[in-house]
């Protein structure tokens, strides 16, 4: 990968905005060079590489969109119903003969229009016999047909670069005939859990531990993202030991993500260890649940130390990590998927930092989704993410929230991909 300078990250505000922090993370580092051909059915959430030129069109013949009779428009009588003569039968995958004048021929939806057939009558507002078919006034030339090209032109662009391959990707990739696709690599994240308190679930729990969560929830997160993520497992309140594993590490991987021991305390070992293995720079940053985290270089490896907390470990996942593997990936930034709700709660807040509240959805009466406050608000509580739907957030100016207000909130099925 590209090496990265020790001071890409370099920030001299003391509280960094979330969307600042974002910029700087997703315009400091490329993208990771080269393209991967792969069979089409391999693709999936994968990053297109280059721009899917459409080699033909689609649909690549002009045909019916409808059951019923193809005929010539100019074949209508202006005011009145038309009797036109009925003269061949065209089913989806026939070849279709040019119509005689006057004439119409059963058709059927997919079906190749004749030659020089425009219109289409759908069979139910059409009255058939055995030899004609009366068409009524009022359909427009063109009416219930498909010309080739007019869903996507030949010679277009079809998806572009940096377009994730979802399931409307792989259906007109596939539409269009392609076997295989260029895509970018995908990033390496390596991640580790910090702290002497953490054990691994099905080892014995200590007097003073607890089972290791963070790095669960953030290798489920990166499930959804194109990368290829590594569990390095849970690194010991050491700086030394830390700073060693992190090394190591960074040769193996475009990024590294740590949870916990990046606070200001005299534990917080993550911190010492970057700034003995690269370069540190740590950011205040101004969203809660989240606000410290630390960025750090190490052998042209960025590292984000994320906190511990596991709620303020998901935010920052969101605002920090999702962005700048979305630009390693080579992917187009994707804003987080934000909706309108409306709130029924009451909430006082600091200005000059974002907050997210953890909220229940349920169905409003006037169409919008009702927000109702989480009652609980620890950073630490994971079951408030697992009893909750959404997080509503709170912008850097608002100070208040009434009950009746307009919220926008960040659906968890969205975010986490369920
Ligand atoms: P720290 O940032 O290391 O001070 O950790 C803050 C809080 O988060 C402490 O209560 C830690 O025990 C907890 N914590 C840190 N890492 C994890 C983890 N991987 N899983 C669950 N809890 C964690
Ligand atoms: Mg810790």
């Amino acid at each position: 990968m590209a090496q990265l300078t020790d001071d890409c990250f370099a920030f001299g505000g003391t509280l960094m905005g979330v969307d600042e922090a974002e910029a700087l993370l997703t315009t400091r580092i490329p993208p990771l060079p080269g393209e991967e051909q792969l069979p089409l059915g391999t693709t999936l959430g994968r990053i297109l590489a280059r721009d899917l030129i459409a080699p033909m069109p689609l649909p690549p013949f002009h045909n019916s969109a409808v059951d019923g009779y193809a005929f010539r428009h100019a074949d209508l009588k202006a005011k009145l119903a038309t009797s036109l003569v009925l003269a061949g039968r065209i089913a989806a995958g026939d070849k279709a003969a040019a119509l005689a004048p006057g004439s119409a021929a059963r058709i059927f939806t997919g079906a190749p229009m004749p030659a020089n057939a425009d219109t289409v009558v759908m069979q139910e507002d059409a009255e058939a016999s055995v030899t004609s078919v009366l068409v009524p006034t009022g359909l427009k030339p063109g009416a219930n047909a498909r010309p080739a090209g007019e869903d996507v032109a030949q010679g277009s662009i079809a998806l572009r670069a940096g377009r994730r391959l979802d399931a409307p990707a792989m259906g007109l990739a596939a539409a269009l005939g392609c076997t295989h696709l260029g895509v970018k690599p995908r990033p390496r994240i390596g991640v580790f859990s910090t702290g002497d308190e953490l054990a691994q679930p099905g080892m014995p729990l200590g007097a003073a531990q607890t089972y290791d969560s963070n790095r669960f929830t953030l290798l489920a997160l990166l499930a959804a993202l194109p990368v290829e993520a590594t569990d390095l497992g849970i690194l010991p309140d050491d700086a030394a030991t830390t700073a060693s594993a992190l090394r190591s590490a960074a040769s193996k991987h475009d990024l590294l993500l740590t949870t916990g021991g990046v606070s200001t305390g005299e534990e917080d070992h993550v911190r010492a260890a970057i700034e003995a293995a690269g370069a540190l720079v740590f950011w205040r940053l101004a969203i809660k649940p989240g606000r410290p985290a630390a960025m750090g270089v190490i052998a042209g490896t960025p590292v984000i130390g994320l906190p511990g907390n596991p709620v303020a470990a998901v935010i920052t996942f969101l605002h920090l990590a999702r962005p700048l593997i979305l630009r390693l990936a080579g992917a187009a930034p994707r804003p987080l998927p934000r909706f309108a709700a409306r709130g029924d709660f009451a909430y006082r807040k600091k200005a000059g930092r974002r907050e997210y509240v953890r909220v229940t959805l349920a169905e409003g009466a006037d169409g919008l989704p009702v927000a109702t406050k989480f009652p609980r608000e620890g950073a630490g509580l994971l079951s408030s993410l697992t009893r909750s739907d959404a997080f509503a957030e709170l912008p850097e100016a608002v100070t208040e929230v009434a009950p009746g207000d307009l919220l926008r909130v960040l659906p968890f099925a969205a975010l986490f991909g369920t």
